[in-house]
């Protein structure tokens, strides 16, 4: 069984990265939420600022992770825990230089094809559309 990271209840996988958004079943996309801080009116389908603040939190840490230039998709499947099959379709159209996969585009790709910045938190009901202030 697994613990909600915020408050220790039985909870759920949650992907950071959703999965319709392009995201992957890597340990590092995954938090554990209980029902209420998963699908509660501050969890992360329900609340943009939640989800945009988790997905900056997972960036910062796969930036903090992947020090290095280059990463070959071997090393890769390694860190992530996917195997090379399911990464290989995800960088299939990415340039593969003669020491790997540049770590920005692996970044990229695992965050969904985007990129997240502290100015988006701040300003998340206008990146978002058709948010919803009330
Ligand atoms: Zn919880
Ligand atoms: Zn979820």
């Amino acid at each position: 069984m697994f613990r909600c990271e915020i408050c220790g209840k039985e909870a759920d996988k949650h992907h950071i990265v959703h999965r319709c958004e392009g995201g992957l079943d890597s340990a590092f996309n995954i938090k554990y939420l209980c029902s209420e801080h998963h699908r509660g009116v501050r969890g992360p389908h329900r609340c943009k600022e939640t989800d945009l603040r988790y997905k900056l939190e997972l960036q910062k840490k796969l930036e903090a992770t992947l020090n290095q230039k280059y990463y070959t998709l071997n090393k890769l499947s390694s860190i992530l825990g996917i195997s090379m099959n399911k990464l290989k379709r995800h960088f299939k159209n990415y340039k593969l230089y003669k020491e790997g996969y540049k770590t920005e585009d692996i970044i990229f790709i695992l965050m969904g094809k985007k990129l997240y910045n502290e100015i988006m938190l701040e300003h998340y009901y206008e990146f978002i559309p058709n948010y919803n202030f009330a």
